[in-house]
């Protein structure tokens, strides 16, 4: 979340052809700093290369996804959004009216996660946390007809 991640680097680690068209899909994922949609990653990387097709990103994020390089998330509104996987974990808060999501890591939470885990018998090797909600009125706002 914080610096970007170089995904053609990535790519060229995990030993993917890299083509133009990926070249541009990376380079858009890589500067993307919230949690793009194929949509919208499609009117980004359109903007750079008219040529490139939706059928084309969904391909690649697919591609890039499997190679473990991509994140897939759902926000609860049935469109998958992707991060480049970040190398440090954080979780997602998202604001259900805008659809605004918020990054965030709790060292408390990731503890007690652990705790739950080796309670049940496990050692915690992932997981994923959303929380959804409405922002809170602001007093200003509140305060005003
Ligand atoms: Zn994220």
């Amino acid at each position: 979340m914080n610096q970007p991640i170089d995904i053609e680097a990535l790519c060229a680690e995990r030993g993917l052809r890299i083509t133009e068209q990926r070249r541009v899909i990376a380079r858009v994922l890589s500067e993307s700093v919230d949690h793009p949609d194929v949509e919208k990653l499609h009117e980004r990387a359109t903007a750079i290369d008219p040529g490139i097709s939706i059928a084309t990103v969904y391909r690649t994020v697919r591609l890039f996804e499997e190679a473990g390089i991509l994140d897939r998330h759902d926000f609860g509104d049935g469109r998958a959004r992707y991060e480049a996987a970040p190398e440090a974990h954080h979780d997602h808060m998202i604001d259900v009216e805008s659809g605004a999501v918020i990054e965030f890591v709790d060292p408390e939470l990731e503890s007690l996660q652990r705790q739950i885990a080796e309670r049940l018998g496990f050692r915690l090797v992932d997981h994923r946390m959303e929380l959804f909600g409405v922002r809170l009125e602001k007093k200003a706002e509140a305060g005003r007809e």
